[in-house]
Order: C-alpha cells, then structure tokens, then sequence
C-alpha cells in the first residue's frame, strides 16, 4: 500500500479501507481548506490502484473489508470508465465488500450524465460525501467554492436520481457575522431541495497557511463565537424541511454535540440548543479540533 501524503476520510469511513484513486483535488482554491494544499492534483495511473488494492487485499486476506472509500478530494473527476474498472476490480478481490464512497465535488457530479451516475451506482458506487459548506451563493464566492447553490443543489438531486446515498456537509460561521443568516436560511433551503440522506454540519476553525486564515489574522474576517454559532444552528433547524435526513453536528469542531433526524427530531434538537445557551456549556476552545 502507498499512501501519498496526508489521507482524509469522512468521519463515518474510520473502519473503511482507503484507497487513493486521484492525488488531492483538482480545484485547490476553497478560502478556508488546508487538506490538499501541498499535493500537486493528478489522477493515478490505473495499474498503480489496482497494485494497491492487491496489495490491501494480501494484507487483510482475513478480515472482510465491507467498505472501502476512494480517496483524495475528488474521485468522481475520473473518467466514468476508469472508474467502472476500478469499481469492477474492488468487487473482483473483496466480494464482501458492501459500500464502496468517495468525495463528489459538484462540479465533477455535474460533469457526469443521469446514466453515467446510473452506471456507477450500479456497478457499486453507493455513497457521495459532498461538501456543500454553505447555499449562499455571496459565501460561496467569498470562499472560491467555485460553484452556486443552484449547481449543487443540480449535482444533489442527479446523485439521488442515480439511487446513490448523498451526504452533505455545511460550515457553521462561513459566512461570518456579515452573512449570518443568509449563509444559514440559504444552506437551509438547499438541504430542503436535495433532501439528502446525510448531512453534517461543522463549526469553521481557521486553519493557517489557507486564504481565510489570512484575513482572519488581518481582521478581514470574523469568526463566530459559541453563542452567534448557536444562533445559526437554531435559524438552519427553525427553516429545513427534508424528513427523515440524518443530522449530525457532533464533528469535534462543534461547541455543542446535536445528532437528530429531521423533521421529527427538530423540536427537540433546537431544546437542547436553548438549554445549552441557558447553561452557558459550550466545547472549549482547547477541545475542538478538525
Ligand atoms: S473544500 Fe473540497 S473542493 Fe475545496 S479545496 Fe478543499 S478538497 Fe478541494
């Protein structure tokens, strides 16, 4: 197995086999984003991922690997083809293999046709993590996302047609004070159009060596503190609809640890956001993390 420098994986892939199909992600510009900014983007040559998973397959010839998650930033970049070869490959050595996911950008989502999505879900693909972060479109162009809430929430609902399981992921204080309630009544509209069977939500933490880190250190941006974040949490459940997405705002970023399925669960999430500001018991700086 090589892995070639700093691997990122979902929370909910820890137990999953990692295997490296594209090296970083081919857009590198997000303000806030440090994951990739020292890997150069490339797709690996094909030989090389299938020597991996041979490789991984020798090493675990006693275990059942049941997931397996393609990394790094942007798997679905590769060509439709390249993939079903590779997806071909995985269930040819791990027959037990039961969920196989990577990160969708929604531009690449968006590149893809309904029947090359079709294709790919059939041939295993199941599951797409993608980080909306907000659906305002002003945050989104603050943040060099490179797409509109209009072109994710598209990207959305083509992986749903397709029958895959789409996990979304928001960042609670992207938008600063400034764009407090748009970044959340917006990224609140967008959940309620792709209605999502995931979703997670983040509390931003400036990372040095990326743009945001800048202005925040210039005094260009503000971050939010516990109670504004509260605050977010609060408008973002007050105004999605999408029944039965499973919440989770429990990352170690967050100041309060909220899980819940929408819409039955909203009462009693936005509760315990109240009692949590009543008692004034937020995660402390020094225990939040990325
Ligand atoms: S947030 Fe995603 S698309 Fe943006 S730079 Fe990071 S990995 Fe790339």
């Amino acid at each position: 197995m090589r892995y070639e420098g700093a691997v990122y994986r979902p929370p909910s892939e820890a137990g999953s086999l990692i295997i490296q199909l594209t090296i970083g992600c081919a857009r590198n510009k997000c303000t806030f984003c440090a994951m990739f900014k020292d890997k150069q983007f490339r797709v690996r040559k094909l030989d090389e991922v299938v020597a991996d998973l041979i490789d991984a397959r020798q090493y675990y010839r006693d275990y059942k690997v049941r997931r397996i998650f393609l990394a790094d930033g942007d798997a679905l970049i590769v060509k439709t083809d390249d993939l079903l070869y590779i997806l071909d490959k995985i269930h040819e050595l791990y027959p037990e293999c039961e969920r196989i996911s990577a990160y969708g950008a929604p531009a690449d989502v968006n590149m893809k046709t309904d029947e090359e999505l079709a294709k790919l879900k059939a041939a295993g693909l199941d599951m797409i993590y993608m980080g909306a972060e907000s659906g305002d479109d002003i945050v989104l162009r603050d943040v060099k996302k490179g797409v509109t809430s209009e072109e994710i929430a598209t990207a959305g609902l083509k992986l749903k047609k397709a029958g895959m399981i789409v996990s979304i992921t928001l960042i609670s204080g992207l938008g600063g004070k400034e764009r407090l309630k748009e970044h959340t009544i917006n990224s609140a509209k967008l959940i309620s159009i792709i209605k999502p069977e995931y979703v997670g939500f983040l509390t931003l933490m400036v990372e040095p060596g990326t743009e945001l880190y800048n202005d925040y250190q210039a005094g260009k941006f503000q971050l939010l503190g516990p109670v504004e974040v509260m605050q977010e949490l609060k408008i973002f459940i007050e105004n999605v609809d999408s029944e039965g997405t499973v919440f989770r705002a429990n990352h170690a970023s967050n100041y309060v640890p909220l899980k819940g399925t929408f819409n039955k669960d909203n009462k009693k999430m936005l509760e315990q956001i109240e009692k949590a500001e009543k008692a004034g018991v937020f995660r402390p700086e020094i225990y939040r993390g990325i």
